[in-house]
Order: structure tokens, then sequence, then C-alpha cells
């Protein structure tokens, strides 16, 4: 544990590049940190596409709750005298008229106040009832450990919020004494910036190719900006063993600590068709075999995780610039 920790130590599971096997990954962790004794708690934080209920065979949840979506806008028509500023004003488009009428939609509205600032007659007001997704909660999968998961309504904006509610609920599940193992989204999107903010330990997964380790490259980035340490898994690694020697002096070069690859194994597949993690189905096989290794490696991380996070730190915090659209 590190030192004055109050709640729960967060590992992510990260990939620039979807379709790597990051929930397989994640799914195995969970079960073997769990076997070996760490008090775990596994999360989805892919709100878009949840998967991981899947990998691990659960489909039933115990609790399902509803989550509310920021705000929006509506107006008062007594009090609308049609100027139509709202309107030209509107970044998104949410404004429009019907049968003379302004009217917000409610599903567009990003809640960002800028018609409220242009109605001469303060005629906008704002309300907060949107349903934007759900928590659901198992809170005993067939592994023995608790899993939460988010999932977005399709079409609602700010599933990163979403995100660090599924990360709230798994910690306040877990206790302070708790390993979050968050399985995060692809890409570098709102959802890994929700799901990097305040972890302890990353753990990237890449394929060997130059797609995956162009956006690997992306996702260390945003570790570095977090300031967290970051550790790298390389799955399907015999489809170019030259380029798994390549990534691996990246990390090298990059304090970026290499835990060890996983073969391309035909038998993860049939295991994920069948709903159970691969060292499950197929203890034996070669994947299983590097997953129980690479696991092991990663509970002696957390055995002594003060110790690696000061030898992995990043050096030089990554700067973040971020894009701001105003409205014109
Ligand atoms: S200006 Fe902003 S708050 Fe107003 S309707 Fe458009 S998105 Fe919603
Ligand atoms: S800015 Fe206000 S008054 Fe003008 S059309 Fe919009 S809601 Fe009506």
């Amino acid at each position: 544990m590190i030192k004055g920790l109050t709640g729960g130590v967060e590992i992510v599971v990260a990939s620039g590049k979807g379709g790597v096997g990051k929930s397989t990954i994640s799914a195995s962790l969970a079960i073997i940190l769990n076997r070996r004794g760490f008090k775990l708690v596994a999360a989805d934080a892919d709100a878009e596409a949840p998967n991981l209920n899947l990998v691990l065979g659960e489909t039933v949840w115990d609790s399902i709750e509803p989550y509310y979506e920021g705000r929006y806008a509506y107006i008062i028509d007594e009090k609308c005298i049609r100027c139509g500023e709202c309107l030209k004003a509107c970044p998104f488009d949410a404004i429009s008229v019907v049968d003379g009428r302004y009217v917000v939609n409610k599903l567009i509205c990003e809640g960002c106040y800028t018609c409220s600032f242009v109605c001469p007659t303060k005629a906008i007001r704002f309300a907060r009832d949107i349903v934007a997704g759900y928590l659901r909660i198992k809170y005993e999968t067939r592994y023995g450990f608790p899993l939460v998961s988010g999932e977005i309504t399709p079409g609602r904006p700010n599933s990163g919020k979403l995100v660090t509610e599924v990360k709230n609920k798994a910690k306040k599940i877990g206790g302070p004494d708790s390993y979050v193992l968050i399985d995060a989204a692809a890409g570098i999107g709102c959802q890994v910036i929700s799901s990097l903010a305040g972890a302890h330990i990353v753990i990237m997964v890449a394929e060997p190719t130059p797609a995956s380790f162009s956006d690997l490259k992306r996702i260390y980035k945003l570790t570095r900006h977090f300031g967290i340490p970051a550790a790298l898994v390389i799955n399907k690694a015999d489809l170019n063993p030259e380029y798994v020697e390549y990534i691996k002096s990246w990390a090298v070069k990059n304090k970026v600590d290499y835990l060890g690859s996983i073969p391309y194994d035909e038998k993860v597949a049939y295991a994920i068709a069948e709903m159970k993690p691969v060292i499950e189905y197929y203890p034996d096989t070669p994947a299983s075999r590097a997953l129980y290794k690479i696991g092991g490696k990663v509970a002696s991380i957390l055995s002594n995780l003060e110790e690696w996070r000061l030898k992995y730190l990043p050096e030089k915090i990554e700067p973040f610039i971020p894009i701001v659209i105003k409205p014109s």
C-alpha cells in the first residue's frame, strides 16, 4: 500500500488501440490477484462498449442504478419574445423553432449556459433529469470479487463523468484497503482520462504492430501527464517478434516496466465465445501460462508498490494543452 492512501489502489489497464485484448487481460488479472489475496474490485470503465462482465460470464446484475447527467436548458415560453438570440448563440445547435416557439432539444443540449447569457428576457432555465446511463453492480461475481460497470445511454455525452462514478462506486464497495482494477476504454478520450485520473499504476497493452505502437505512445503521453508510473504487456507477441523487441527497447528508454508478452493463442477466442476467462477455460494453454506469469509480476508490484512507483514515476510531467472551442 501507499503511505497516506485513503481510497484504495487504482490499477488501470489501458491501450491506445481497441481490440488488443485489454478486457481479456483485465479479467485474468482480476482473478489472479483476487486469488492471491488482494481485496479486489473490478471496474469496467468502457461506458460506451462495456464487456468485462461478458468476459467474466456475468449477465445478471444485483443492482442497476440510473446515472443522471448534468443539466439541460428549457425555455419558458411566456417570457420568450422570439428574438432568436439563443438559437444563434447555441454552439451545439440544440435550439430550434417548432410551431413558432423556441424549444431546446434536451438530448443535444450540453448545458453550457451560452443561451441564458444572451437571452434578453431571462426566459431560459436549467434542469437535471436526464438518465444518461447506468451503474451496474455485481456484488460477488462467480470468481469471488465485485464488479462495477458503467453503461452510457446511446447518444448521451459525458461518458467520462460516468466513468468517474464507476470508479467512485468501486472504491466505496471495496473500501480503503482494496485494489480497484479498472478496464479502461480504448483510445485517449474523456473516458480514458477519467480512468487515469488518480490512478497509481497503469498497465498498457499493445500488439507488435506499428498502429498499436503509435497508439501506445499516445496513451503513454497521457500517463506522463498524470504522473502515473506505467507498465507494459505485449499481446499476440509471436505475430511479429522483431517488433516486440523494438517496443521493448522503447519501454526501457522511457522507464516503462515491461511485464511480459502473451503469444497469439486461438484458445483465447474460444474462451471469449464461451464467456469464460481463458485462464479458467484453458488454464494450460500458452496464453494462460503467460497471463499467470504476468499476474505474478503485478502481484509483486502491488506488494512493493511504493518502491515500484518511485522507480517508474515519470521524470518529467507531460504538459496537457486542451483545445478550447468557444462559441463564435
Ligand atoms: S446554448 Fe448551451 S445550454 Fe443553451 S441550449 Fe445550447 S447547449 Fe444547451
Ligand atoms: S433568447 Fe430568450 S427571448 Fe430570445 S428567442 Fe431565445 S428564449 Fe426567447
